[in-house]
């Protein structure tokens, strides 16, 4: 026997994933400068040369030293290294205490959701969002309630999160820079959602029906790539706010998974929050974050993104994409691109679009109709030899 939940997870794919794998066969069949993949976020930049200077100094070290269990929270020094540079950016004062580091935003989200949210609770999200989101808040016994964007600017749609809040609601999660869109929210956008939330624990406190506040998580794996938006920091602005980041897109390290989750301690909640995080990390089974790129953030906290290829990557793809008719929303930060799809069916879109090798992902996958997400966090040669096949797809679509 299994445990049917988990086989059910198993057994459905990704369709992210399984573009890429398609992408993959089809590169070993017909050569791969003639398939165009715009599935994964992989970061096509690569990681900084700080990085591997960290990894070779580290390597100087006895074996049972570099190799050895760090604490769960992480290394003393990487934690405060983290808190250091967010001091210096945002004006805060955090210490050590406010950071468990992790394997990556996936475990910084997934144990800050089963640190806010019981079984029986509501987590409401911002569609279009990240697919995994759903799979989290499930793990956590917890309904996964869709609020769609504002569907012009895809910014939060604040008055349709206030409608969506029950005396249920225990978190809202937000990503921005976001996966899809490139939005940036804004700061006044994020100050409308922050006077919701605090109203509704008002009334909530009032009710006497649920003395919790609502939690806000801020997934931000993409807070350093962008366009020259201001990402605003958001526990400034919402008190009861859990920030996740990763290494993974900001110093291009997916496969090392490692990051953090801030939690600030100076309410009694913050530090209730942060002891079940350490009890979600614990349960989930991640016991510490690799210790080798613990070492790396010591090291590399500061040093800047490269993000010059993804801004030429995006001014080719939407200069061009303009030009042959399609519409999109004008990325601010990540590195997606958000296009109408020509096919109300994105889907068929996409199936339509595998005769020219060309590989966006359908919007169906991140809760949203009719929509492509085109992820440009590849080699330049691959949006300059897609370009055709855009082009003749809109005009087969009569854009
Ligand atoms: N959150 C968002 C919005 C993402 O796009 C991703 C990865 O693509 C993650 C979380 C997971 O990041 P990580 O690789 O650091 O686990």
């Amino acid at each position: 026997m299994v445990n049917e939940a988990m086989y059910a997870r198993g057994a459905e794919s990704s369709v992210i994933r399984e573009i890429f794998s398609y992408a993959n066969e089809r590169k070993a069949q017909v050569g791969a400068e003639h398939v165009f993949d715009f599935s994964l976020g992989n970061p096509s930049v690569p990681a900084p040369d700080a990085v591997r200077a960290s990894i070779e100094r580290s390597l100087t070290l006895p074996p049972e030293v570099l190799h050895g269990y760090t604490p769960a929270p992480g290394m003393p020094e990487a934690r405060q290294a983290v808190a250091d540079s967010l001091n210096r950016r945002f004006g805060t004062s955090y210490g050590m205490a406010d950071i468990f580091m992790t394997v990556g935003a996936a475990a910084s989200v997934s144990c800050a959701l089963h640190a806010v949210a019981c079984p029986g609770e509501e987590v409401i999200v911002i569609a279009p969002y990240f697919p995994e989101y759903r799979v989290w808040i499930e793990t956590a016994g917890a309904t996964c309630v869709e609020v769609p964007a504002d569907p012009q600017t895809f910014q939060i749609d604040v008055e349709a999160v206030a409608a969506a809040i029950t005396p249920r609601t225990a978190a809202v999660i937000i990503d921005s820079p976001n996966n899809p869109t490139g939005v940036v929210y804004t700061r006044e956008n994020l100050e409308a959602l922050a006077r919701v939330l605090d109203e509704a624990n008002a009334g909530r406190a009032a009710a006497r029906e649920n003395q919790q506040p609502i939690a806000l998580i801020s997934d931000e794996p993409y807070r350093e790539i962008t366009y020259g938006a201001e990402v605003p920091w958001v526990p400034s602005i919402y008190e009861y706010t859990a920030v996740c980041y990763s290494y993974s897109k900001s110093l291009s390290l997916p496969g090392e998974r490692i990051g953090w989750v801030l939690v600030p301690q100076a309410s009694a909640w913050g530090r209730r929050v942060m002891c079940a995080v350490a009890g979600a990390a614990r349960c989930l089974g991640f016991v510490c974050a690799p210790a080798l790129f613990q070492r790396v953030v010591i090291d590399c906290v500061d040093v800047p993104s490269d993000v010059e290829a993804y801004a030429r990557n995006r001014d080719v793809l939407c200069g061009a994409l303009k030009r042959f008719g399609y519409s999109y929303v004008e990325p601010d930060g990540a590195f997606y691109l958000w296009v109408r799809s020509p096919d109300p069916d994105a889907e068929a879109f996409c199936e339509r679009a595998r005769a020219f090798e060309l590989l966006p992902v359908p919007s169906n996958s991140f809760g949203a109709e009719g929509w492509l997400r085109v992820g440009y966090c590849v080699a330049a040669e691959v949006i300059e030899g897609s370009l055709p096949a855009w082009e003749q797809l809109a005009r087969e679509y009569g854009l």
